[in-house]
C-alpha cells in the first residue's frame, strides 16, 4: 500500500536512514534522501536506489541544524514528487561526556539536530498530510528514548523528547488519517556508533573491546546488533494501511534492553 508514495528520510546518506530509504524504495517508494556526504557517494547511492527499484530518488542537502533549510526541504520534495506522505525524522548525532564536562555546543547541536529538526520537518509537512487525509509520521528515536545511559545527557534528553513530540503530534493528527510513531532502536553497527567507541573508553577509563563487549552488547540481551534492514522493515510496515491503529506509539527494537 506504500507504492506511489512518496517519503523523506533525513539522514539518509548512511546507517539506519539510509536503510529506511532504501527498504521504503524496494516498496515502490519514491524518496527524497538527505544529509551529510561526498557528493559523488551520495550520487551513486541515488543512483543506485533509483535505477535498482524503478522510483523516483532525490537528494537535498538541507543542513538540520537550519529551519529554514528544513522548509526547503519539504517544499523540493513537494515540487519532485506532487507530495510528502511519508515523513521520517532520523538525521541524528552524538557525543559522550560527563554532564558537568559536556560541551554547551555539543548539546545545543544535538538538541538542534536530533529534535528540534523533527518538529520543523513535522510543521512544514504536515500540511499537505492532512489537506490529502493520510500520513505517516516517523520519528527515530532509540532505547535512549526511553531509559538512560550515564555520559549521553544530551542525547538522551533529546530522545526522550523526540518521544513526547510524538505522542502530541499523533493525538494532534488522529482524526487526519496520520499516524505519528517513534522508532526506538538499541544498538546498530552504523558510523554515530563506532565513532563513540573510543570517547566511551576514555570516559569510563576501559579499553575499546571492552566498550564493545560490556557496555554496547552488554546492554543488549540477544548480544546481536540491530540491523539497518531490521528498521527498515519495521518502517515501511508503519507506512502501511494495517498499521493506521498504531499511532503514538514508541516501539523499541532492542534485542530485549528495555525489558529488563
Ligand atoms: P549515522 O552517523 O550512520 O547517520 C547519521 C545521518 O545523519 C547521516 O546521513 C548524516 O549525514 C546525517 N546528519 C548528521 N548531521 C546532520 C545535519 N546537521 N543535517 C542533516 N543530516 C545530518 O547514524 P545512525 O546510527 O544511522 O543514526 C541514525 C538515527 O538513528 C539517529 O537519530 C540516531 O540517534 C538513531 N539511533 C541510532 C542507533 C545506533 O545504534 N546506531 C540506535 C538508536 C537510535
Amino acid at each position: 500500500m506504500s507504492k506511489n508514495k512518496s517519503a523523506i528520510v533525513t539522514g539518509s546518506t548512511s546507517g539506519i536512514g539510509l536503510g529506511m530509504a532504501e527498504a521504503f524504495a524496494k516498496s515502490g517508494m519514491n524518496v527524497m534522501l538527505n544529509g551529510f556526504g561526498s557528493p559523488d557517494e551520495i550520487e551513486a547511492i541515488r543512483r543506485r536506489l533509483a535505477d535498482q527499484y524503478g522510483v523516483k530518488i532525490g537528494y537535498h542537502g538541507a543542513d538540520m541544524t537550519k529551519p529554514e533549510e528544513i522548509g526547503a526541504l519539504v517544499k523540493a520534495a513537494e515540487e519532485q514528487f506532487g507530495a510528502v506522505d511519508v515523513a521520517v525524522s532520523n538525521a541524528g548525532i552524538q557525543f559522550v561526556a560527563p554532564v558537568e564536562e559536556f560541551p554547551a555546543d555539543k548539546w545545543d547541536a544535538i538538541i538542534a539536530i536530533n529534535l528540534s529538526s523533527a518538529f520543523h520537518l513535522i510543521r512544514h509537512a504536515l500540511p499537505g498530510m492532512k489537506a490529502r487525509g493520510w500520513g505517516r509520521i516517523i520519528n527515530l528515536a532509540s532505547a535512549h528514548g526511553l531509559v538512560a545511559s550515564p555520559f549521553k545527557s544530551a542525547y538522551v534528553a533529546a530522545k526522550h523528547g523526540m518521544i513526547g513530540l510524538t505522542k502530541s503530534v499523533a493525538l494532534e493528527t488522529a482524526e487526519h488519517g496520520i499516524t505519528a510513531n517513534a522508532i526506538c532502536p538499541g544498538y546498530v553497527l552504523t558510523p554515530l556508533v563506532e565513532k563513540q567507541i573510543p570517547d566511551q573508553a576514555k570516559a569510563r577509563g576501559i579499553s575499546e573491546e571492552a566498550v564493545k563487549r560490556d557496555v554496547i552488547l552488554g546492554v543488549q540481551p540477544t548480544k546481536q546488533f540491530v540491523t539497518t534492514e531490521q528498521i527498515g522493515a519495521l518502517a515501511v510496515f508503519l507506512c502501511g494501511d494495517e498499521a493506521a491503529s498504531i499511532t503514538g506509539a514508541a516501539l523499541p527494537i532492542d534485542g530485549g534492553w528495555t525489558a529488563q
